[in-house]
């Protein structure tokens, strides 16, 4: 029985390994490891490939996102509005800086957070709107950024899972005041360990983020604000700047296996395939299917040396950590479906058509013989 990774770095690795090796001795040569050329070599990288002016190479994307909040100046007594099926950091960032995340339940269709829910969850205390392109795909960004608008809000997009991804033809990460990216390894963009980075076009709050990741300081022993030591290492932003030549030709195998998948997919009626909006790119960090069956083609899968994933299974408001929100289950139904009804297929670049079919394969084996009824 062949088995196929839910995520497999090789192909993409084994392509850039003497790259990597370079950039690895050259850091290792420099004797430079912190704030150095290789973190603003990737800095400039990174800004010029999402088409802002400003790139802030900092540890991770939960850091991303709360400094994005702090330069924003977003704290107690502040609320702000997130989807309520994104991934438990998008609220970490809110409640590190005191103030609460506003939950709003997304689109059925794309899963991202459906702008008609955001209205109703303004208040006098709303200061943001955090939309997560969720999974890969572009949000509205057109409804949302008039929302923004009308109402005086801040938009801090987060951004770990799109690189890359646009909303009529503009990039995510570059709608928003200030903007987190992650380069967890497994996003689409990933280091090889902990690294993240904010987005802007503001240079105030830009100035400001480069201050907070690195004590508040801007001349070493001088601190202006209480800040973090939240930086990118010069080792990851070496990684990062052989990937980022990369993300593009990835991306383009992405979506491939996404049309592979859809096309031999299609005909089964009791799975929802992912729905991309009219005006939205996906970039397909993930490949989320949908059934009623799903824990019963999760084990049928694995049983076939299949890995799946479930992104993600218990949504933020059942989380023990949320208890203080006060919700209970029925709170957020969309949300509550999403996380019983979702499983994530293996993608990763370098993945083939034979990998897919055998995959599907598999999963039209499992609704044809019935075993789903069993
Ligand atoms: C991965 C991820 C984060 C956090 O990134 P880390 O680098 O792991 O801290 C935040 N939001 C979303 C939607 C993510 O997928």
């Amino acid at each position: 029985m062949s088995k196929i990774q839910f995520l497999n770095f090789e192909p993409m690795h084994l392509a850039i390994r003497t790259e990597m090796q370079e950039a690895f001795q050259q850091v290792y040569d420099s004797n430079w490891f912190i704030m150095g050329q290789c973190v603003e070599t990737f800095e400039e990288a990174y800004a010029r490939f999402n088409e802002v002016t400003n790139c802030i190479g900092v540890s991770n994307g939960l850091d991303a996102l709360h400094l994005a909040l702090k330069g924003l100046r977003i704290g107690a007594g502040d609320e702000v509005i997130v989807p309520s099926n994104t991934y438990i950091a998008t609220l970490l960032a809110v409640s590190y800086v005191g103030a609460t995340p506003v939950l709003v339940e997304p689109d059925f269709a794309t899963y991202n957070i459906n702008p008609k829910n955001i209205e109703l969850a303004i208040t006098s205390k709303t200061k943001a709107i955090m939309p997560v392109h969720l999974y890969g795909q572009a949000c509205d960004m057109d409804e949302i950024m008039a929302i923004a608008k009308k109402h005086k809000l801040y938009i801090i997009e987060d951004n770990a899972q799109a690189h890359g991804a646009t909303f009529k033809g503009k990039l995510t990460g570059s709608f928003g005041d200030a903007n987190g990216t992650s380069f967890y390894p497994g996003k689409n963009l990933g280091a090889l360990g902990d690294g993240g980075a904010i987005t802007t076009n503001d240079e105030g709050i830009a100035k400001k983020i480069r201050m907070l990741r690195n004590y508040g300081s801007e001349k070493k022993y001088h601190h202006e604000l209480i800040g973090y030591n939240m930086r990118l290492d010069e080792m990851q932003a070496a990684f990062l700047t052989v990937k980022l030549k990369y993300l593009h030709q990835w991306t383009q195998q992405r979506k491939q296996i996404a049309n592979w998948y859809v096309k031999a997919l299609d005909n089964i009626p009791e799975l929802i395939l992912p729905i991309t909006h009219p005006d939205a790119t996906h970039v397909y960090h993930l490949f989320v299917v949908r059934t009623q069956h799903r824990n019963a083609l999760q084990n049928h899968l694995t049983e076939n040396g299949i890995s799946t994933m479930i992104h993600y299974p218990i949504p933020p408001h059942l989380q023990n950590a949320y208890a203080s929100l006060g919700f209970t289950k029925g709170d957020f139904p969309i949300a509550e479906e999403l996380a019983n009804t979702c499983l994530s297929l293996p993608i990763w670049p370098g993945m083939t058509e034979e990998n897919i079919s055998i995959i599907v394969n598999c999963i039209s084996d499992f609704f044809k013989n019935g075993n789903h009824n069993s």
